[in-house]
């Protein structure tokens, strides 16, 4: 769907009503600046998706009469929260006045109206169906939790994904593990050794923002792992079971326990992948898990430029060429490798970061990237990692095509793939 016009730019009463500005054309952030969005890139916002809108900033706009950019003074911005399986192009461009609060840990894509609908700048990176909206009925995860609690009476970690995570956080990796299918979570770690300046989990006292979960406070057994993890990789259709959550510090810092619920898992069971979401910190630990069983790891970065990945990570006590080495420990023993790319249009598609991207994927022989959207606040970001100026961009789509063409057996979606997808043919329409 090529729009014929740009979108008009949205606005809010700080009320929660959003309109459309009829003077002003919708643009697109990248970096600090605000630019057109090309016509090709605008999409319908898509099933799941939210607006939010943005308190104490101005949206900024081009002017069609005057082909200038300026801002709007009629509202507040405006802001789309795209659903998972999609990748935003662009941000959403506005200018932030004195004393407005920092934003809350989510994603600011641009948002524009045209036609009866909204539109964003955004690609569907992944087929898999696994975190949309319509398929989480809240009645049938109610009852699942119940029935699960009911069989794993005096397993804390069953409780904590029921009670915790689907029933109050909203996790979609627990809310498909209690209906039975695909990618179940396994939190193991209430530590970490690195100090995220967006840490989902952990947010220093003082800290402008708040983590939207809450830490872990417990270090489960294997025994409480294994016990409802088998049962998930017997029966569940495309089974997998990911350590290393959202509400959890570095799962790697407990890479005894969790090598030793694989060693029991694989022998209980052949079925499914078991993968971990790490910062890849400790590559020691990972090989140790690959000869116990693991299938599949996904590291973690906003950055594939060190000094960037530093300032962000913060890191206590490990190399970012550790994490390097722990993709190649999984990929020279046959293991799927991911990276957790945090997106951040103006960073992303800088020319320096597509360089560094490439060599990333060449020296470790890298399997997937999955294209997050980066929940954080702009502005907050670049400030606490010291950007003034982002230098030269790309554009996301065509970073994302550079990337196609320099490496075409690279896989690319937003999730972490079943055994199926790994040993089938990638590709195959994936709606499960
Ligand atoms: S690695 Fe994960 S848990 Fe650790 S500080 Fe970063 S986001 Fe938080």
């Amino acid at each position: 769907m090529e729009l014929k016009n740009p979108p008009y730019l949205l606005y809010s009463d700080g009320k929660g009503h959003i309109y459309e500005d009829q003077t002003l054309w919708a643009t697109g952030r990248s970096g600090w600046d605000a630019i057109p969005v090309p016509l090709r890139d605008w999409i319908s916002l898509p099933e799941g998706g939210q607006l939010y809108e943005l308190p104490g900033r101005r949206g900024i706009g081009l002017d069609p009469l005057t082909g200038k950019m300026r801002l709007c003074d009629k509202g507040w911005a405006v802001a789309a929260f795209i659903p998972p399986a999609h990748t935003g192009l662009y941000l959403s461009a506005y200018e932030t006045q004195t004393g407005a609060p920092t934003l809350p840990l989510f994603s600011y894509t641009a948002a524009g109206w045209l036609d009866g609908k909204f539109v964003v700048p955004a690609v569907r990176i992944e087929m898999d169906i696994r975190q949309q909206s319509e398929g989480f009925q809240e009645p049938a995860i109610r009852k699942g939790v119940q029935k699960l609690l009911g069989a794993y009476p005096a397993n804390r970690l069953v409780r904590h994904i029921g009670e915790n995570c689907a029933l109050t956080y909203h996790c979609p990796a627990a809310r498909n593990y209690f209906l039975g299918r695909w990618e179940c979570p396994v939190p193991t770690s209430p530590a970490c050794n690195a100090n995220c300046i967006g840490c989902i989990s952990f947010q220093p006292e003082g800290e402008q923002i708040g983590s939207t979960q809450d830490r872990l406070k417990f270090r489960p057994s294997a025994r409480e792992i294994v016990e409802y993890t088998v049962p998930h990789l017997e029966n569940a259709p495309y089974p997998i079971v990911s350590f290393g959550q959202g509400c959890e510090g570095e799962p790697l810092l407990m890479w005894e326990t969790i090598r030793d619920a694989i060693l029991e898992i694989r022998r209980q069971t052949r079925k499914g992948s078991i993968n971990i979401n790490t910062n890849g910190s400790m590559p020691k630990a990972v090989e140790a898990l690959m000869e116990a069983g693991l299938n599949s790891i996904r590291v973690s970065l906003n950055s594939a430029r060190e000094e960037i990945y530093r300032s962000y990570y913060l890191p206590n006590n490990y190399r970012f060429r550790d994490l390097l080495e722990s993709l190649k420990t999984v990929r020279d023993r046959g293991g799927w490798t991911s990276i957790n790319y945090f997106v951040f249009p103006g960073v992303t598609d800088n020319p320096e970061e597509f360089e560094a991207l490439c060599s990333l994927i060449r020296e470790t022989n890298l399997c997937m990237i999955q294209w997050r959207n980066f929940n954080i606040d702009p502005d907050w970001y670049l400030k606490r990692m010291g950007m003034t100026d982002t230098g030269p961009a790309l554009g996301m789509a065509t970073l994302l095509d550079a990337i196609r063409r320099e490496f075409p057996d690279l896989r690319h979606g937003y999730f972490n793939p079943p055994m199926e997808r790994i040993r089938g043919s990638f590709e195959k329409d994936f709606a499960h």
